[in-house]
């Protein structure tokens, strides 16, 4: 979707918006999206300099990093961008950023591209780790097991053997 700059009128522009899964080119060795896109932002304007404020929110399928596990979660995000016609390249020293506290970000001056953002602000707040939960315990290294459902027995058999090394230990000391 595009919206054009020149027909902005001068009240903000508010729009919802529902992107099919396809039509966002989301790709991430680790997840997938897995509901349509919903976006919801307003848009003004002063000139060509735009400011949009708005979120986005799907699902994403992913495998926990721990426990390999697919899983699917909702996954939201809030935004407050500045875009700015792209400057030339001899203008460039002479830019200043006109809203300090705000992301800015540029675009071509004509046409603003929310498909576009919408996938960059998807990327932006991708979480760096895919966890099932903070707390997911993942599998045992040696046997496998899901830990979430409880110790398996490589742990106790480590527990044993530590305990007959200081057995082992005690017996050589009291010698
Ligand atoms: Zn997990
Ligand atoms: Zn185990």
């Amino acid at each position: 979707m595009f919206i054009e700059v020149e027909d902005l009128k001068p009240e903000p522009l508010h729009i919802h918006h529902v992107f099919p899964i396809a039509e966002i080119k989301f790709f991430h060795e680790d997840a997938v999206l897995s509901e349509p896109v919903a976006t919801d932002f307003v848009l003004m304007h002063k000139d060509r300099d735009l400011r949009v404020d708005g979120t986005v929110e799907t699902a994403i399928r992913f495998k926990c990093s721990r426990c390999a596990k697919e899983f699917s979660q909702p996954f939201a995000t809030g935004f407050n961008l500045s875009y700015l016609p792209q400057p030339k390249w001899t203008e460039n020293e002479e830019i200043e950023l006109r809203y300090e506290d705000m992301e800015v970000a540029y675009y071509d001056g004509v046409f603003f591209d929310v498909d576009l953002m919408v996938l960059e602000q998807i990327e932006l707040a991708m979480p760096m780790k895919f966890v099932c939960r903070e707390d997911c315990k993942g599998l045992c290294y040696k046997c496998g097991a899901d830990l979430n459902e409880g110790a398996c027995l490589c742990k106790k058999e480590e527990t044993d053997s530590r305990l007959s090394v200081l057995l082992e230990f005690k017996k050589k000391v009291d010698k």
